[in-house]
């Protein structure tokens, strides 16, 4: 890997979860009802990515679709370190379900040209379906690793990582590939003011449906492309605890009575 490790990075922005509302009239989060953040996630992802770069050298481009505000993400995601910054914004993009979603974001990819890495987070705060991440593997046919909670070594044209699905898995897969990375991975450094100031000074590129039209059929972007349709939001309902208070000198008693009933022994 001569030229250095050319690493991608997916970043959502997404709403502040705790206070983001809901508008159930057509089944959407109001993100104009919180202020934005990047997908925590996603920043361990960037770390990684960054941390790469410096051990072997390369360049990392992040990569947003999202409303023009969604700027600001990627403007933090050249503050911690990457290199080159693109939005996917366009109304031609917007609506779209997780498949429409990944649909940019690899077409984007095939535009950037080679790549040895791309890095996701395992899944976002808000939509929550950890599905971008392998989808768009799946879209550009590269192998993928999903919870990636270590990365072992590179070596060669291949990469040791360890997942972690509740159990560990050692994983070595081929590169170019894709990961979706876990918050166990590491602890995402902290831009300096410096590196702020600078950022500030680096262009996003912005690039809408028609410039992937060479690699995707701009129709299958955003809402013409979702197969998705939300017919219904409910909240679940919460179901009481159902308890029983005994009372009275024989409580003991009735207790034994009612777990043998449950079919426990009476010790
Ligand atoms: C019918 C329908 C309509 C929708 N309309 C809208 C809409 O109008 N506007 C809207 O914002 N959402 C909309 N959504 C939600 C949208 O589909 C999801 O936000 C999006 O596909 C990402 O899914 P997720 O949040 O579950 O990501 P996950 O799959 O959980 O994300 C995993 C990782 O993928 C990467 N990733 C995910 N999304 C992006 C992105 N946009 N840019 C860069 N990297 C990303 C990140 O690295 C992230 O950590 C709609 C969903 C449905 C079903």
């Amino acid at each position: 890997m001569g030229r250095g490790f050319r690493i991608v990075v997916l970043i959502k922005q997404v709403p502040d979860i705790e206070k983001v509302k809901f508008d159930f009239e057509v089944g959407r989060i109001d993100r104009s009802s919180a202020p934005a953040e990047t997908n925590p996630f996603d920043l361990h992802a960037l770390e990684a990515a960054v941390r790469l770069k410096e051990k072997f050298g390369g360049l990392v481009t992040a990569i947003s679709m999202g409303p023009k505000q969604a700027e600001s993400s990627l403007r933090e995601a050249l503050a911690r370190g990457a290199d080159h910054a693109i939005l996917l914004t366009d109304a031609r993009f917007a609506g779209a379900d997780t498949i429409a979603t990944s649909r940019a974001l690899a077409a984007a990819i095939k535009k950037l040209g080679e790549f040895d890495l791309i890095l996701c987070g395992e899944k976002t705060v808000d939509g929550d379906t950890g599905q971008v991440g392998p989808e768009v593997a799946e879209l550009l046919n590269v192998p993928h690793v999903a919870y990636v909670s270590e990365i072992r070594e590179v070596a060669g044209d291949k990469i040791v990582v360890v997942s972690d699905m509740g159990d560990k898995y050692l994983c070595e897969v081929k590169l170019p590939a894709l990961l979706t990375v876990t918050r166990e991975l590491n602890a995402p450094r902290l831009p300096t003011l410096r590196d702020v100031l600078s950022a500030r000074k680096k262009r996003i590129e912005i690039w809408d449906a028609d410039a992937l039209a060479d690699y995707e059929d701009p129709n299958r972007f955003g809402i013409n492309g979702s197969r998705t349709i939300v017919v219904k939001v409910v909240v679940p309902g919460t179901e009481k605890r159902k308890g029983i208070i005994l009372r009275g000198g024989d409580a003991v008693e009735k207790l034994f009575n009612i777990l043998e009933e449950g079919g426990f022994a009476r010790p």
